[in-house]
């Protein structure tokens, strides 16, 4: 798309002819159009590589397209209603130097050139224009006093539980497929598939034992589907983002186990007394339960003979790979140790082992053999059953739902596909399928206690520590904003913001002002090598001693190799360690076991158990100990008001410009967000400092009326 004609010049009839008598001199689209709309023109080199130089089409004028994208998020408008200003709003006209008669546009032609921005990299060029004139107006520097701390932002989807999210991946999978099957046959299990899962919802009404099961059974079923995906044979279709994108969230949410499936123990809980199976649920093509098949009537297992399964905890390739060919039955029905005090039957309950849904064991009483990873040699699975079964497809519709010959399901071939364990699910794992990039994370404690799933926001702010005059607007602009996954830390956030305030040409801040949050032993030693002072509280010491002194009661000189615990006396013991791992250093003192025994102190310091005390600390403990002692004093709580400011920030960016709230899927389309947001605060608080700077009383702007009209 080739670039219009630009011109900056005024003519007859530009909306400027209008200016003398609409704007005031301190009206900020007046303002807009003197100082901003210049730095805008000045990014037009930057912006043509973002379009092709001649392919017959003129695009709109980019220079317009990013001022008007600044004004949206100045004015906090959508697309539609930016379009609509151009048409009707003199201010905005004014502002892009537009003349009248000026065609408009519509409205996605701003998700367009918000697109092109992202695609080639440009999403803060509005920002790093407006700083770059920032810095040429004297009002900030390259390397400047900073505070920073981060926000919660929510992306544009909701929270989903587990079951929602699984199911939901693989009904957009189920439908991605359908689009590139074409005439292709389907799997024997399509149909039953595409009734659990796209015409069908989970009844809301459903008790906790039976989302468990469903979470099972779509675990077993989202298996079928990618072991069915992953023959050579089945060429099209398996290889588009929804697919990927349910072997992530299978990964993520399932163990595939060889040999009985260990019952989570919530699930041990909701076991009813009747042991009702899980074959029991409506809607499921299932069969008998594997566990309802007396063990005694089958061959032994050889992991039951050898007592806990090695392999139980494999990932789903190593343990497929570790099985060594058929497994009896047996395998899948013996049951562990804590089915002893349930019924007959009744093990399955809510999980355990699933029975298979669409086909019965072999005859004979063996399993058939594991079913290949997806994706695995077709070797194994031609040699299985459920190879067998797989390679003659019908017609879909002459197999009844969840009947009739089709891959055997895991739970079949002594696999069982699990649910994870909550404390094995990673922080990094799909919340929801429609916008995997928003990852979930909570802080605060009881009644502040939040959550949300999203993107973390750092906000980096110069600090001016001179006193403003009365009705003086802000000195204070905003250095840096970087958007991250919400599960990340602070301190990683702090590193990016580094990163990325050195790729835009800004030095360390000499002076940083953070909360607890972002303080480390390390951060200390490091800022203070490097010369700087990082001004925030030092974490608390753990306090997981039911009360005990921590390390703060003792006091510790790691460089001597000594420390006196609070009766006073001196270690007798300081040994050094070094984590094999990640290096890390630490020292651990000592005390003698006679000193202790006789220490009037020895309640208030160690459990009765112990002979002595202890205590580990890392090798920078000297920079911590020293500033818990500093942020006690009234000095540092008066330095520390200064990084109190950045919460107004925030406030301004979330009510203001709406930083809350991801108006864009994905963490890039929320990054250019951020930077718009961050830029449009910026204009606004270089143009209330020059409205103030040309009339302090703010007689005009009062008025409402040019304060030079004729
Ligand atoms: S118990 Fe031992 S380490 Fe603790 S205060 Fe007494 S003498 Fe010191």
């Amino acid at each position: 798309m080739s670039l219009p004609e630009f011109s900056t010049q005024g003519e007859l009839f530009s909306t400027a002819g209008l200016s003398a008598s609409l704007f005031a001199p301190t009206d900020r689209y007046r303002l807009f159009a003197k100082v901003i709309y210049p730095r805008l023109v000045a990014t037009r080199p930057v912006l043509e590589p973002c379009y092709c130089a001649d392919n017959g089409r003129v695009a709109l004028e980019p220079v317009l397209m990013l001022g008007v994208s600044v004004l949206q998020f100045l004015d906090g408008v959508p697309d539609r209603l930016a379009v609509e200003m151009l048409r009707y709003h003199a201010g905005w006209n004014f502002a892009l130097n537009r003349q009248l008669g000026d065609s408009g546009f519509h409205p996605t032609s701003l998700g367009h050139f918000r697109d092109r921005l992202e695609e080639h990299q440009q999403s803060a060029l509005a920002f790093k224009a407006i700083l770059d004139g920032l810095e040429e107006a004297g009002l900030v520097s390259r390397q400047s006093r900073q505070r920073l701390d981060s926000t919660q932002m929510f992306g544009r989807v909701g929270k989903m539980s587990r079951l929602d999210c699984v199911r939901e991946s693989l009904r957009l999978a189920l439908k991605e497929l359908e689009e590139g099957f074409g005439a292709q046959p389907r799997p024997p299990f399509w149909i039953g598939l595409w009734e659990r899962y796209v015409e069908s919802q989970v009844d809301y009404r459903a008790g906790a034992e039976t989302l468990a099961r469903k979470l099972a059974e779509a675990g077993t079923d989202v298996w079928q589907l990618l072991e069915w995906l992953g023959r050579p044979e089945q060429s099209r279709g398996k290889a588009g983002p929804q697919v990927e994108l349910l072997r992530r969230v299978f990964a993520e949410q399932f163990d595939v186990r060889v040999g009985q499936a260990t019952p989570l123990s919530k699930e041990r809980v909701l076991v009813p007394p009747g042991g009702e199976p899980a074959a029991a649920e409506a809607g499921t093509a299932t069969t008998s339960p594997v566990q309802a098949e007396p063990p005694a009537a089958q061959p032994p297992s050889p992991d039951s003979m050898n007592g806990p399964n090695p392999q139980a905890e494999l990932p789903m390739a190593e343990a497929i790979d570790a099985a060594p060919g058929p497994v009896p039955a047996s395998c899948a029905s013996e049951p562990d140790a804590s089915a002893g005090s349930q019924p007959p039957g009744g093990a399955a309950g809510v999980q355990p082992v699933l029975p298979p849904r669409v086909s019965d064991p072999p005859p004979g009483g063996g399993c058939p053999s594991l079913p290949p990873t997806p994706g695995a040699a077709v070797a194994q699975a031609a040699a299985s059953p459920v190879a067998e079964s797989a390679s003659e497809p019908g017609p879909p519709a002459a197999q009844p739902p969840g009947a009739g010959a089709a891959p055997s399901p895991p739970a079949a071939s002594g696999a069982v596909v699990q649910p994870k364990d909550k404390k094995q699910l990673a922080s990094d794992r799909v919340q929801n399928p429609h916008e995997p990039e928003a990852t979930y994370a909570a802080k605060g404690q009881g009644d502040h206690w939040k959550e949300h799933v999203g993107y973390k926001v750092q906000v980096a702010e110069t600090v001016c520590e001179a006193t403003l005059a009365p009705g003086e607007p802000t000195r204070n602009f905003i250095m840096g904003i970087v958007t991250h996954p919400a599960y990340e830390s602070d301190e990683a956030g702090e590193a990016k913001m580094e990163a990325e305030q050195a790729a835009m040409g800004l030095g360390k801040p000499p002076v940083q002002y953070v909360d607890g949050a972002y303080i480390s032993a390390q951060k200390l030693v490091q800022a203070a090598e490097e010369g700087r002072e990082l001004i925030g509280p030092a974490p608390p010491p753990a306090t997981n001693n039911d009360g005990r002194f921590t390390s703060d009661a003792f006091r510790v000189e790691v460089e001597q190799r000594r420390a006196s615990c609070p009766a006073g006396h001196q270690s007798s013991q300081c040994s050094r360690l070094e984590e094999e791992t990640t290096g890390r250093i630490s020292f651990r003192f000592e005390w003698d076991t006679a000193t202790c025994a006789a220490c009037p102190l020895r309640a208030q310091c160690i459990k009765a158990t112990h002979k002595h005390r202890t205590l580990v600390v890392g090798e920078h403990h000297t920079a911590l100990q020293t500033r818990r002692q500093e942020q006690r004093t009234g000095p540092f709580k008066q330095r520390m008001k200064h990084r109190n400011a950045i919460e107004g920030t925030q406030s301004e960016l979330v009510r203001g410009h709406g930083l809350r709230h991801a108006r864009y899927r994905g963490l890039a389309k929320t990054k250019l967000q951020n930077y718009f947001t961050a830029a449009a605060c910026n204009v606004k608080r270089w143009l209330r400092r020059l409205a103030w700077e040309m009339d302090p009383a703010g007689v005009g702007s009062r008025r409402g009326l040019p304060a030079t009209a004729n």
